[in-house]
C-alpha cells in the first residue's frame, strides 16, 4: 500500500519484465488472448497425448525466436498479434506464428 493509502496497480519489481497498462493497450483483447492461449494449450496437450514431442530443439527455438525478434509485432517479448510471451511459445512444438512467419516445420 502506498503512503496515500492507495494500492498500487503495478506492483512488479523493476527487474521483472511485467505487463503494464500501456503495454496492454496494443495487445489483443482479453477474450482473444484467452482464446489463443486455449488453442495453443490444447494443441500442446493433444500433441503430447499423441506421443509426439512437446518441446522443439534448441536450434528450432532459436530460429523461431530470431524471426520474432525481427518482427514489428514483437513488443517487450510479447506478440501484439496473439498476446503470447514469445520466449515461452517458441519452445513448444505444437505452436505457430499467427501471421504464418514460422510453424511446425521450423
Ligand atoms: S509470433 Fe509471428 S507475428 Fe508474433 S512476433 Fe513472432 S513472428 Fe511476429
Amino acid at each position: 500500500m502506498s503512503d496515500d493509502g492507495t494500492i498500487p496497480i503495478n506492483i512488479c519489481p523493476e527487474e521483472v519484465d511485467c505487463v503494464g497498462a500501456d503495454e496492454l493497450k496494443d495487445m489483443p483483447g482479453l477474450f482473444d488472448m484467452a482464446k489463443n492461449l486455449l488453442k495453443d494449450g490444447s494443441n500442446i496437450v493433444s500433441n503430447a497425448l499423441g506421443g509426439n514431442k512437446t518441446l522443439v530443439s534448441d536450434e528450432v527455438r532459436e530460429a523461431r525466436w530470431a524471426i520474432c525478434q525481427g518482427c514489428p509485432m514483437l513488443q517487450n517479448n510479447r506478440c501484439t498479434e496473439c498476446g503470447c510471451f514469445m520466449k515461452v511459445k517458441v519452445a513448444f512444438h505444437a505452436t505457430s506464428c499467427p501471421l504464418g512467419k514460422w510453424d511446425l516445420t521450423i
